[in-house]
C-alpha cells in the first residue's frame, strides 16, 4: 500500500517536471529560449553611464538634431485615424512600439504608449522628445490590446488607464504570463495571460504569443517575474508580426518557420548603442533586417525610435545605420522602412 502511494506520488512529481516548460525557472523567475537571463551586474551599467561621459552628447541630443529628426519624420500631430478598411488592412504607427492594427473585423493595438514619458513618474524619466501623434480618446473602438512586457516604455500606466476611461466597452487583454495582476490592479478585467506559443481566437483571427530575446521588470524586485514577447495575428485579411523589445536570436527563425511568412512586421531599430551594453536585449538595425528576413516578412517596420531618448545613439541614427544595413543585405527601402509618427500603411488583402 505505502510502495503504491510512494510510487504514485513520484509519478505525480514526474509529470509535474516533464509539464513545466523549460524557461519556467522554480524560483518564479522566466528565462529566454537558449536559457539566458538578463544578469547584467550593477558594474556595466556604471560603466555604460560612465563611459557616455565621453560622448558628444549635448551635440547628440541638441534641439538641432531634434529638429532634423523631426523633420525627417514628418511628425503629423492630431492624425486622423483612417477608416478600417473594407478589405485587407490599415496599419498605423503612434509612436514608439505603439501600433493600431485595423481589419475589416478586428482593431487591434500594441503597447500603447501615448503619453509624455517612458517612466513610472510623471515628471521625471525619458520625454518624448516630439509632439504625440494623438490622444487616446481619439482612438476608435479597439477590440484587442497586446503587450509585449512589462518595461515602461511599452506599458504605459496612464495610457491603460485613458483607454479603460475612453473606449465604450473594455479591448480584451492579451498579456505576458505574471501581468494579469498589474492589469486588475488598473481596473481592467477582461485580460487573459498567455505563455509562448499560446492562441487566443479573436473573431475569424487568431492572435499568437511568440518568444523572443529580452527581459522585464518594473520594480528593483520583479525583474524576470513576468514573461516577454513579441505577437502575431493571422487572419484572412492580414498575417503580421509585431516583435517587441528583442536581442538578436534564432527564435526568429521558429518564428518564421511556424507562423510566416507575413504580409507585414514591426520591428525595433532603435536603442541598441553602446552594443557591449545593449547587444544582448536590443537589436540594431543590422539584426532587424536579419530578423525581417528570418520571419520571411514581405514588408517591415522600423519601430522602437523616434519617440524617447533611452540610450546613447542620436536620435536620427537609426535611419542612417537601418539605409546601410538595407544596402549590405540586398533589401530595398520598399521591403524595410521608417514612417512617420501617425503614418499608416495599407496591406492588400491576400
Ligand atoms: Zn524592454
Ligand atoms: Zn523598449
Amino acid at each position: 500500500m505505502i510502495k503504491t502511494l510512494l510510487l504514485s506520488a513520484l509519478a505525480v512529481t514526474l509529470t509535474a517536471q516533464a509539464s513545466t516548460p523549460a524557461h519556467h525557472l522554480p524560483d518564479g523567475t522566466f528565462t529566454n529560449t537558449d536559457g539566458s537571463q538578463s544578469d547584467k551586474p550593477f558594474s556595466e551599467l556604471m560603466r555604460w553611464r560612465s563611459e557616455r561621459g565621453d560622448l558628444p552628447l549635448d551635440e547628440y541630443f541638441s534641439d538641432a538634431r531634434i529638429e532634423k529628426t523631426l523633420t525627417a519624420l514628418n511628425y503629423r500631430p492630431n492624425t486622423p485615424i483612417p477608416d478600417a478598411p473594407e478589405r485587407g488592412a490599415v496599419v498605423t504607427w503612434l509612436g514608439h512600439a505603439s501600433f493600431l492594427i485595423q481589419t475589416p473585423n478586428l482593431t487591434l493595438l500594441t503597447d500603447p504608449h501615448l503619453t509624455s514619458r517612458a517612466s513610472p513618474f510623471s515628471f521625471a524619466g525619458p520625454k518624448r522628445f516630439g509632439p504625440k501623434p494623438m490622444d487616446v480618446n481619439a482612438l476608435p473602438p479597439v477590440d484587442v490590446v497586446v503587450i509585449s512586457h512589462n518595461h515602461y516604455d511599452h506599458l504605459d500606466k496612464r495610457t491603460i488607464k485613458a483607454l479603460l476611461k475612453s473606449q465604450s466597452s473594455e479591448p480584451r487583454w492579451l498579456v505576458p504570463l505574471g501581468l494579469a495582476s498589474w492589469f486588475k490592479g488598473v481596473g481592467a478585467d477582461n485580460v487573459r495571460e498567455m505563455d509562448w506559443w499560446q492562441i487566443e481566437g479573436v473573431g475569424d483571427a487568431d492572435v499568437h504569443f511568440v518568444p523572443v530575446h529580452h527581459w522585464s521588470a518594473r520594480t528593483p524586485t520583479n525583474r524576470n517575474k513576468t514573461l516577454w514577447g513579441g505577437w502575431v495575428l493571422k487572419s484572412d485579411d492580414l498575417d503580421y508580426f509585431f516583435a517587441g523589445d528583442t536581442g538578436w536570436s534564432s527564435d526568429f527563425r521558429d518564428i518564421g518557420q511556424r507562423l510566416g511568412p507575413f504580409d507585414l512586421s514591426s520591428l525595433p531599430v532603435g536603442a541598441y548603442e553602446p552594443r557591449w551594453f545593449m547587444k544582448q536585449h536590443h537589436v540594431n538595425p543590422a539584426e532587424a533586417v536579419d530578423i525581417h528576413l528570418a520571419v520571411r516578412s514581405d514588408r517591415s517596420i522600423g519601430m522602437h525610435w523616434g519617440t524617447f531618448q533611452l540610450t546613447d545613439e542620436p536620435y536620427d541614427q537609426p535611419v542612417m545605420d537601418l539605409a546601410a544595413a538595407r544596402k549590405a543585405k540586398g533589401v530595398s527601402a520598399d521591403e524595410f522602412f521608417v514612417l512617420p509618427h501617425g503614418a499608416s500603411v495599407q496591406v492588400d488583402p491576400p
